[in-house]
C-alpha cells in the first residue's frame, strides 16, 4: 500500500514557513490506519520490544495499537505537569519552540527493550529526550519507529546507531 496517499500536507501550519503533515488522514482510513500500525509491529518484532514508548499525543495513537497487537505494555512520554506520580525529565528543543518531557519513575523495569514509536520524525528532539528519558530509567532503546522521516531536518542524526524504521519519507 501506497501510505503516501493518506498524508494530507497543509502549509503554513501552525507558523507561516510550515508544512505540517497530518496523519489524521491516515488515522480516519481503517486499512491504511492498520497497515501502518503492522508494519510497526512487524519492526517492534525484529527488534524484540518487550514494552512500547510514545511521546504525547500522536505517539499514543500509533504506539497504543502497535503494544495492544502484541500483547506488550505501553508507556507515555507527556509534557511536564501531566503525569500524576513521580517523575524523571528532561529539557528539550523541538520544531517549534523549547519544551520539558517527563516520564514516570517506575514507568519500565531496568533493561526491558523500549520500541519508542511516534507519528514523525523531524529535528528529532522529541526522540532524542526519549531516549535520554528511558536510558535514566534503565531501559534499553531497542529502535524507533515513525510514520513518517522528514529527512532534510536530519533528525537521525539524533538517534546514533540505534535501528530506525520509518514508513514515509519527505
Ligand atoms: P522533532 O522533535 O523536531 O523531531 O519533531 C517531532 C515531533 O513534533 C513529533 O512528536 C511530531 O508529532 C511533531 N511534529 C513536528 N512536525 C510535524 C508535522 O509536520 N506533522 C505532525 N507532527 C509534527
Amino acid at each position: 500500500m501506497d501510505l503516501t496517499q493518506y498524508v494530507t500536507t497543509v502549509e503554513n501550519w501552525p507558523k507561516e514557513g510550515i508544512s505540517f503533515k497530518d496523519i489524521t488522514t491516515i488515522m480516519d482510513n481503517g486499512p491504511a490506519f492498520k497497515y501502518a500500525v503492522d508494519k510497526i509491529v512487524e519492526f517492534a518484532k525484529e527488534v524484540g520490544a518487550d514494552i512500547i514508548v510514545g511521546p504525547e499525543a500522536r505517539g499514543f495513537i500509533i504506539g497504543c495499537p502497535v503494544a495492544y497487537a502484541l500483547e506488550i505494555g505501553f508507556a507515555p512520554v507527556r509534557k511536564e505537569g501531566k503525569l500524576p506520580r513521580e517523575v524523571v525529565r528532561v529539557e528539550y528543543g523541538l520544531e517549534y519552540g523549547q519544551d520539558v518531557l517527563t516520564m514516570h519513575k517506575d514507568a519500565m523495569k531496568p533493561g526491558q527493550k523500549v520500541l519508542i514509536v511516534d507519528d514523525l520524525l523531524a529535528t528529532g528532539g522529541t526522540v532524542d529526550a526519549t531516549i535520554q528519558l528511558i536510558e535514566k530509567l534503565g531501559g534499553v532503546v531497542a529502535g524507533c519507529a515513525f510514520i513518517i522521516e522528514l529527512k532534510e531536518l536530519n533528525g537521525r542524526d539524533k538517534i546514533g546507531n540505534y535501528p530506525v524504521k520509518t514508513l514515509i519519507e519527505y
